[in-house]
């Protein structure tokens, strides 16, 4: 009898070994700090898939699907153990290295990264662990855990080793809207666009009627570049270590310059606004993020 089934590669364990410039002198971190022990080793860990099992091609962006995706990974696990709140700063941590660091001029798209432009280290791993969060965020889920399982099935064995553009055709054989989905990783990953939002030309009337209502109107803009669809959120006073009320809207803006680059909000809420602010759970990438709120 023949056996003729392939032996897969696999991703044994291994030591994870940490410098004296990350991870190993850092304290456990608390409250709002970044817990870079706990980061790291996750980070380490998520090695064992993207980067060992599935071992990307030497070419233009390849290292993304090892290092963004090992990002990725490790926040996914931040969001398990820690809850929405550690993770959305994780994304903010990212966000602001990745504003600081990127070079706008020379930036490329992600798959056309080399890894030798300045700002590429970011680029590789904070950019591209938030594009793979906020794909994740566009199809679902379970969609998305489908096809990194399938992308990881078809590339493990070789014999070719992927780079983006084929982590891209396998996930959109898991999307559901593919015009969508075409849109979203055309711009993230063959562009480069980075949105940034203003609130402009705020106004709170009220209260009025019974129960008294707030109505708040405001223009919301896009100073940056990209099509999104973006939350806006009127928050009210925030008492004790309870989450603020608020009332959620959505906008979809395009870049500076185009006439979609603004929409205007009209937001009514059973309690008094005191901020209106676009993003408020951290789910587009964008550049000063601490700018886009307005306080009446
Ligand atoms: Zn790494």
């Amino acid at each position: 009898m023949s056996v003729t089934r392939r032996i897969p590669q696999q991703g044994f364990p291994g030591n994870i070994t940490f410098s004296e410039s990350i991870g190993f002198l850092a304290r456990p971190g608390k409250g709002d700090e970044l817990d870079a022990v706990f980061f790291v080793t996750a980070h380490e860990a998520g090695h064992q898939w993207w980067g060992n099992m599935l071992m990307p091609g030497k070419g233009l962006g390849g290292n993304i699907l090892s290092e963004g995706m090992a990002n990725f990974s490790a926040w996914m696990l931040t969001r398990e153990c820690r809850g929405d709140e550690a993770a959305q700063h994780v994304l903010r941590e990212w966000e602001n290295t990745y504003a600081n660091a990127r070079s706008a001029d020379s930036e490329r798209p992600l798959v056309r990264t080399s890894g030798t432009r300045p700002g590429d280290t970011s680029v590789t791993y904070d950019k591209g662990g938030w594009v793979f969060v906020m794909l994740m965020d566009h199809m679902g889920r379970d969609a998305m855990l489908a096809g990194l399982q399938d992308f990881i099935v078809q590339y493990r064995d070789g014999p070719d080793f992927p780079l983006l553009q084929d982590f891209v055709r396998v996930m959109r054989t898991h999307a559901t809207d593919l015009a969508a989905f075409d849109a979203f990783t055309t711009q993230w990953f063959e562009r480069v666009v980075l949105p940034e939002f203003k609130v402009r030309d705020g106004v709170v009337t009220g209260p009025r009627g019974e129960p008294p209502m707030w109505t708040t109107t405001a223009r919301i803009e896009n100073a940056g570049s990209g099509q999104v669809t973006v939350d806006v959120a009127v928050e009210g006073e925030k008492v004790g270590d309870d989450p603020a009320d608020r009332v959620l809207t959505s906008v979809t803006l395009g870049s500076d310059g185009d006439p979609s680059a603004h929409a205007t909000i009209e937001v009514h809420t059973p309690f008094a606004p005191v901020r209106t602010v676009v993003d408020p759970d951290t789910r587009c990438l964008q550049l000063r993020r601490k700018l886009a709120e307005w306080k009446p």
